[in-house]
């Protein structure tokens, strides 16, 4: 896995973000301010934009500038946290990258978000959908499975994740406010976090 995978998977990620910016924003209306679709299609856009412009050497260094643009960009409070997953796994990140290298420092990353949101697996947040992608790469490590594979299993696990946030009462986040009120609702995070991971193995799937 070379630096331009990675660069691909984030332009990738800037482009899904931004065709369903509408579609998270209405998730966040339901349950949070409406500003999910917004505030991530802001960031990423900052993110394909800092790597265009100062294109880095390292896959490591894309996910660290990456990191830094998210939080400095995006504002809600989804900025800091995805911002310091993929700073941690740039900071995790041993090369060469391979899928070993890569699950475990997606798996730092995951370990850093849950730390500074001090949320768990349904709390009915990002956490729901990246907690099983994480699950996801580790078994596709054990099965000896390729990266590609992998990624799709990942993303799958991160699309099941968010879809099973729905029945659930928030507990952390502005949808915690709401109570019970907050059930029947998809997570705008959880939905973010799938199209991330859906991110990746198209960019994988484009590499060939
Ligand atoms: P804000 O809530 O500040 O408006 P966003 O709308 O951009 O920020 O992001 C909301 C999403 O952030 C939620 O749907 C949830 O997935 C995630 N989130 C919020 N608080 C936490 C937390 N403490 N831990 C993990 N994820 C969280
Ligand atoms: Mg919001």
């Amino acid at each position: 896995m070379d630096t331009g995978l990675f660069v691909a998977w984030l332009d990738e990620a800037a482009r899904l973000v931004r065709r369903d910016r509408e579609r998270l924003t209405e998730l966040d209306a339901a349950i949070g301010d409406a500003d999910h679709g917004v505030n991530l299609d802001r960031g990423f856009t900052e993110v394909a934009k800092a790597l265009a412009d100062r294109p880095p050497s390292s896959p490591a260094q894309v996910l660290t500038e990456a990191g830094t643009a998210l939080i400095r960009r995006v504002g809600g409070a989804s900025g800091p946290l995805y911002g310091s997953m993929f700073r941690q796994m740039g900071r995790t990140l041993e090369s060469p990258v391979t899928l070993f290298h890569f699950e475990a420092a997606f798996e730092a990353g995951v370990v850093a978000l849950e730390r500074l949101g001090k949320a768990a697996v349904g709390d009915k947040t990002m956490v729901d959908a990246l907690v099983p992608a994480s699950r996801a790469l580790a078994l596709a490590v054990r099965d000896g499975i390729g990266a590609l594979e992998a990624f799709e299993r990942a993303a799958a696990a991160a699309a099941e994740g968010a879809r099973d946030t729905i029945p659930l009462q928030a507990r952390k986040g502005r949808a915690s406010y709401l109570g019970e009120r907050s059930m029947g609702h998809e997570d705008p995070g959880a939905a973010s976090t799938a199209l991330i991971m859906e991110a990746l193995a198209t960019a994988a799937r484009a590499e060939g």
